[in-house]
């Protein structure tokens, strides 16, 4: 579904959201009993939430990670698992842990990648797939990059679906990422997750995409897919930056704690 990013020094997570046209929500969740408040992002036809970050400074990003084997008789739970993560948790250790028990607990029909990032820079990814095992681990990197591929469940199925399009993705915010540093930072990752790749009109590689034809590099759901909005985490200042549109309209909105 889309492109996720992280990057330490910056205390920034990032993502693009492909997918057909749905509902958008960006909203705040509340401060509750034993819960954190958040901030976060959600699609139309998904049971809790894509994206977003607590009042502690933990980041959750999640995104579609599959192979071309049918689809499982379960519901899609990466959402509630992310919502979970947020109202619940202040470390990436934490996160971790809560979403390795949930998924034992409630495994999901649709395989994903999480990424978590906390205030300190801790970094982790958790990959599931419904015919697979689950993997979680501590990123010890600079950055986290992930194109819809599961790189730590290592399936071999995985590599014959686009593997170009997700390649290329990764080589693009690779790219992007390592360079991208002092005040300049944001500038650098809103044209970043805006990169169109010149001179192919089935726009493979491409981080924002405008009627792809989608042929399960980006989703399970073989449908026109379009980059709808772009998510900025910047966990030093707590903010949810997002563009109102595909990125490369270059309209920027942000949800803080403060209103
Ligand atoms: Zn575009």
């Amino acid at each position: 579904m889309c492109t996720m990013m992280m990057k330490r020094d910056l205390l920034v997570a990032a993502k693009t959201v492909d997918t057909p046209k749905t509902l958008l929500t960006f909203a705040y969740k509340p401060t509750g009993v034993n819960r954190y408040g958040f901030l976060y992002f959600k699609m139309g036809w998904q049971k809790g939430v894509n994206s977003g970050i607590n009042e502690s400074g933990l980041a959750v990003l999640s995104s579609y990670a599959g192979t071309k084997l049918p689809k499982s008789e379960n519901q899609d739970t990466r959402g509630l698992a992310n919502e979970l993560a947020l109202s619940r948790c202040r470390t990436v250790q934490e996160g971790l842990h809560t979403l390795e028990t949930f998924f034992t607990e409630q495994p999901s029909g649709v395989g994903g990648t999480h990424f978590l990032m906390d205030a300190e820079g801790g970094m982790a990814v958790f990959e599931h797939e419904p015919h697979l095992s689950t993997k979680g681990q501590l990123i010890q990197s600079d950055y986290m990059i992930r194109a819809n591929e599961s790189l730590l469940l290592q399936d071999e199925e995985m590599r014959l679906i686009e593997w170009e399009d997700r390649r290329l993705r990764y080589t693009q915010a690779e790219m992007g990422i390592k360079e991208m540093s002092g005040a300049t930072w944001l500038e650098e990752m809103k044209k970043l997750l805006s990169t169109h790749l010149p001179n192919d009109q089935q726009q493979i590689g491409s981080l924002c995409i405008h009627d792809f034809e989608n042929k399960g590099s980006r989703s399970k759901d073989l449908s026109v897919h379009s980059t709808e909005t772009a998510l900025i985490i910047d966990i030093k200042n707590r903010r949810l930056i997002y563009s109102d549109g595909p990125p490369c309209h270059n309209q920027w909105a942000a949800l803080t704690f403060n209103h």
